[in-house]
């Protein structure tokens, strides 16, 4: 039991009380929802989230990436109101205000050109939908067998059919059965799972599954790979763009997670240089309500007739109105350039643990307010997740609050606060993250000899 200015934790966690409804949700929900700190979220403000029974946590998860300017904020509920106050509860293609005008405003902050925006609910929507844009415009522009979507390894693009088709991980390749022969993967150069990082690696890469560059329509990026928070090279990406552009391939990126000030930049792909055919985003989009998006070249988001891109809930005038708030606050509240200098102490801390507790952290990858640090079984490269949520459980036990981990092996741990932290409120999480790891790690002996691979 404890107080401090950022966590307060008086209750034994789980919270006894809490347990008939974390038992009702193991009972009435999926197994796959399980497994992530057993904290039940009664409100969260800023970048702190509270129980009902008096704890309160430092937010370090951003719900998942999605809550950018922090939760709750007031511009944001009050935009919401006045249009569930207007009784616009309802959807569809006919017209409303709201999303005229966030469409507008997206393709301002897009790349220059003639573009368009594309209203769907979720992240992994907006991948189906760029998957289906890019293989009618390979089709169009390049006959039948202009369909191949290129992928990366260890990429996630989410849990719909075309969306694990483009994932990068065999075993959700493996739920889904027969594989679809025109999604293609290639490494990805993060340097630390992939130390190859010239992009000749790409071509070969396709040469050796056979995959001819006339025969791709799409090659389809995370911005950085949300399982490592991994970026690729600047001087990769470019050449990538140069052979999209020799080939007639559209450069998608997947800005689901990385979008709207994540990295320090608003849009995680002004890192490498370079500008993309097609954007899907989602998440911090509206920092509140479910909405996702694509953006794209004219001339590919209108492929379509009046009726054949559509969804009901796409552009729900309530997420609309969110997101047209949520955007006005990351300007006004300066919250890209804010999570860009305060990205710098986070990572300056967290270089500071990899360094100490350096036989378990066999990288650490991330810019601005993301970060992974991957966690290794002592002096390895094995993945080691066991001791990732080991790491995590304490973390929540002494109220910093982290989604369970991610990527490869279930071994990276995710630090994504909102990108309003404060300095302050970071150094305090990375006290807790620090005792986390001695917690952690201590008791092993570590022994050179014993782990050399
Ligand atoms: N793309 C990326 C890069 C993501 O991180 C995610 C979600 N974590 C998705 C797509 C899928 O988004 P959703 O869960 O909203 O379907």
């Amino acid at each position: 039991m404890f107080a401090t200015r950022y966590r307060r934790i008086v209750t034994p966690l789980p919270v006894p009380e809490s347990l008939p409804i974390l038992a009702r949700i193991e009972k009435f929900e999926p197994r796959s929802l399980s497994g992530q700190p057993p904290v039940v979220w009664d409100r969260a403000e800023g970048f702190q989230v509270y129980d009902r029974y008096g704890n309160m946590w430092l937010d370090w998860s951003s719900g998942v990436l999605v809550v950018n300017i922090g939760h709750g904020h007031e511009a944001v509920k009050e935009a919401i109101l006045r249009e569930v106050n207007k009784s616009l509860l309802f959807s569809y293609c006919f017209p409303t205000e709201s999303r005229s005008l966030l469409a507008e405003r997206l393709v301002q902050l897009a790349p220059r050109g003639f573009w368009k925006a594309f209203f769907l609910t979720t992240g992994s929507e907006a991948v189906e939908n760029a998957i289906k844009l890019a293989r009618t415009w390979g089709q169009k522009i390049g006959g039948a067998e202009k369909i191949a979507i290129v992928t990366f390894e260890l990429g996630f693009h989410g849990r719909t059919l075309g969306a694990q088709l483009a994932g990068g991980y065999p075993e959700a390749k493996g739920w889904i059965g027969h594989l679809d022969p025109a999604f293609v993967q290639v490494p990805f150069p993060d340097g630390f799972r992939c130390r190859e990082l010239d992009f000749k690696l790409f071509e070969e890469s396709l040469a050796e599954q056979g995959v001819e560059p006339r025969e791709v329509a799409a090659v389809i990026m995370e911005s950085y790979q949300g399982g490592g928070a991994s970026f690729a090279p600047a001087a990769y990406v470019q050449a990538l763009r140069r052979w999209c552009d020799r080939h007639a391939v559209l450069l998608v990126f997947d800005e689901v997670q990385s979008g709207f000030g994540r990295t320090g930049k608003l849009f995680a792909f002004e890192h490498y240089g370079v500008e993309p055919d097609l954007i899907c985003l989602g998440k911090g989009i509206s920092g509140s309500l479910p909405l996702s998006a694509v953006l794209g070249r004219a001339e590919v988001m209108d492929l379509y007739g009046p009726g054949a891109m559509t969804s009901t809930h796409g552009g729900h005038s309530l997420s609309c109105a969110a997101a047209l708030a949520n955007l006005k606050v990351l300007a006004a509240e300066r919250c890209v350039e804010r999570a860009a200098a305060v990205g710098e102490v986070l990572h300056a801390g967290l270089r500071e643990i990899a360094r100490r507790y350096a036989p378990f952290v066999g990288a650490l990858h991330g810019k601005g307010m993301v970060h992974g640090l991957h966690i290794v079984e002592p002096g390895t490269e094995r993945p080691d997740g066991a001791r990732a949520f080991e790491i995590v459980r304490r973390s929540f036990e002494s109220g910093l609050l982290m989604f369970a981990p991610v990527g490869l092996g279930g071994a990276t741990v995710k630090i994504c606060p909102p990108l309003i932290m404060t300095e302050d409120a970071i150094q305090e999480g990375l006290a807790v993250l620090e005792a986390a790891f001695e917690g952690s790690c201590s008791s092993h002996r570590w022994n050179a000899e014993e782990a050399r691979p």
